[in-house]
C-alpha cells in the first residue's frame, strides 16, 4: 500500500527535508556570495569562456551537499549567456561563486 510522504522544502535553495525542523535549519543558513542579479554583466574566471562576459539569465542559491565539502552551501549561483567581443552568442553556462566576477566597467 503506497504511503503518503510529507516533506519540508527549504525556502532559499528548495532542499527538502522528512522533517520540518531539519528545513528550518537550512533557511537558516545565509546566503552567501550574492554577486550579480538576473540581467547583469559577469566575466567568466575559469572553464569555458575564461576571460569573456556573459549576461545572467537565472540565479539560484545551491542546496548543501552541492559540490565537494561544504563550500557552496547556500551559495549564490547564476546561469549565464556568453558573448564573444562583438557581441555573438556563443553558449549558455552555470556559475558558481568562484568562476565568475562582476563586470565593473
Ligand atoms: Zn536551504
Amino acid at each position: 500500500m503506497p504511503k503518503k510522504i510529507i516533506l519540508y522544502a527549504c525556502d532559499l535553495c528548495g532542499k527538502s527535508f522528512e522533517h520540518l525542523v531539519s528545513a528550518e535549519e537550512c533557511e537558516r543558513l545565509p546566503i552567501q556570495n550574492r554577486k550579480a542579479e538576473i540581467g547583469e554583466i559577469v566575466r567568466i574566471l575559469s572553464g569555458e569562456g575564461k576571460g569573456l562576459l556573459a549576461t545572467v539569465k537565472y540565479t539560484r542559491v545551491l542546496e548543501p551537499g552541492w559540490g565537494p565539502g561544504s563550500m557552496y552551501d547556500h551559495t549564490w549561483a547564476v546561469s549565464v549567456d556568453i558573448t564573444e567581443p562583438g557581441g555573438k552568442y556563443i553558449g549558455s553556462r552555470f556559475l558558481t561563486f568562484d568562476t565568475y566576477e562582476k563586470d565593473e566597467e
